[in-house]
């Protein structure tokens, strides 16, 4: 059987982050596990191919939610990366920071090391931005951060009408200030996505004899000696493995898997557990509960001005242009990460916080594209960013690789969702 200092479990934006800087020191080893592929072919490095990531099932998990009470019983959709870089190899490409206050409220809970002041210099020893510097950004980073290359006019007529409607301008939504609206920033370099693995795992995955990233390798359950996390069973192709941790196994399997995982391993509610006939070693009724999620609405128009992406004539042959420019020089639509504007806003003046934030999208998108129409236009959402509700994740069977059911309890503000 392998062995290795650390085990690093899901190789998303996280997973990426932590085996990386952990095997910067040659003499410690990783293995960084990632049920999905190498994630570095064009669908993940083009930005204008996000849709068929989001909308589909490549790179993507593609979660259903359970039917959602507080939206008439329909059932949601949640996209997840699969693939190292995990959601950061499918995702909006929207560089953002949360604000001070949701850092400094982490802290003021109990948790240690956790306030703004705290995690500020890992953000900046993180990023590597082209555009701005001083106290709030780093510069030489693995993660490349810039503005858009999609040259798209809308963008300053956004800003514009902001300014006619008295909205404060933000240059820099990971400043000082959050409040405002403008342009984002992304997670990009020469107009191809940045994902996670890029800045951090695939550089080093030939130079680095102490770093080894095992793909298309499902974790199945976390190995125990007693109470002690030694080592991870997995799944790849037909065969069930095992590789030992010497020091120890990192969960970084994402919101709705890493408590899948603990659960499947013997740790959560025992009573829960038992009904699926899983011996529980460790009773933590917490794990897989008081999950937060952002519902986002969206308004949706459409247009004929040529700026905007989506099924008409036009659009298509707009399309391949693009697709040609991109070959050239990386600039143009597909350099576009679609929600190119946008902003936080509070919905009371009395409010301490910016309660919603904004993401002006250069195309309707509907249900994360699910639901093409023709025709083009542009579309906006507006985003809940503190929700009241609490959901929770729970096991829909002891088999691993089935999905987790998901309850994110949307607009259940007076319940709490229990599964058991
Ligand atoms: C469609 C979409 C758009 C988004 N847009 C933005 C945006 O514009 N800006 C922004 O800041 N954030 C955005 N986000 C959110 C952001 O991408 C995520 O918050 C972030 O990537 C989560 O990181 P993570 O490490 O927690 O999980 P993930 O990056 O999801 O990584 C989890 C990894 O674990 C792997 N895994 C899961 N289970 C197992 C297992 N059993 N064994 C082995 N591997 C496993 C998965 O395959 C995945 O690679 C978006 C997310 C989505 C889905």
């Amino acid at each position: 059987m392998e062995i290795f200092d650390f085990v690093v479990v899901g190789g998303g934006s996280g997973g990426c982050a932590v085996a990386s800087r952990l095997s910067e020191g040659p003499a410690t080893s990783v293995a960084l596990l990632e049920a999905g592929g190498t994630g570095d072919n064009w669908v993940v490095t083009t930005p204008g191919a996000m849709i068929l990531q989001i909308a589909g099932k490549t790179n993507n998990w593609a979660f259903d939610t359970v039917p959602q009470k507080g939206l008439n019983g329909r059932i949601g959709y949640q996209p997840r990366g699969k693939g190292l870089g995990g959601s950061s190899a499918i995702n909006a490409m929207v560089y953002i920071r949360g604000h001070r206050a949701d850092y400094d409220g982490w802290a003021a809970l109990g948790n240690a090391g956790w306030s703004y002041a705290d995690v500020l210099p890992y953000f900046k020893r993180s990023e590597d931005n082209s555009e701005f510097d001083g106290p709030c950004h780093g510069k030489g980073g693995p993660m490349h951060v810039t503005g858009s290359r999609s040259d798209n006019p809308v963008r300053e007529i956004y800003l514009q009408a902001a300014r006619e409607a008295q909205f404060r301008i933000r240059d820099d939504f990971n400043g000082e200030e959050q409040e405002g609206l403008g342009t984002y920033q992304l997670t990009q370099k020469n107009g191809e996505r940045w994902s996670a693995a890029r800045g951090y795992i695939h550089p080093f995955m030939n130079s680095r004899a102490n770093l080894h990233a095992i793909t298309s390798a499902q974790a199945t359950r976390i190995l125990f000696e007693g109470k002690r996390a030694v080592g991870v069973e997995y799944r790849q192709g037909k065969e069930l493995k095992q590789i030992r941790a010497r020091r120890e196994v990192i969960l970084s399997s994402g919101a709705f898997q890493s408590p899948q995982l603990l659960m499947l391993s013997g740790i959560g509610d025992a009573a829960a557990l038992a009904r699926h006939g899983i011996a529980s070693l460790h009773h933590l009724p917490g794990v897989g509960q008081n999950l937060q999620d952002h519902p986002d609405f969206v308004f949706g128009f459409t247009s004929d001005a040529p700026h905007f992406a989506g099924l008409s004539f036009g659009g298509i042959a707009r399309i391949f242009k693009g697709i040609a420019q991109y070959r050239r020089e990386r600039r143009g639509p597909m350099t576009s990460n679609v929600a190119e504007c946008g902003g936080f806003l509070k919905t009371r003046p009395d409010l301490d916080l910016p309660d919603i934030q904004l993401h002006f999208c250069m195309a309707m998108v509907a249900d994360h594209g699910r639901k093409p129409r023709w025709g083009t236009g542009f579309s906006c959402h507006v985003c809940v960013l503190r929700p009241k509700s609490r959901g929770s994740v729970w096991l829909q069977s002891a088999d691993p690789l089935a999905a987790p059911a998901i309850d994110p309890n949307f607009l259940g503000e007076e319940t709490i969702s229990t599964p058991w």
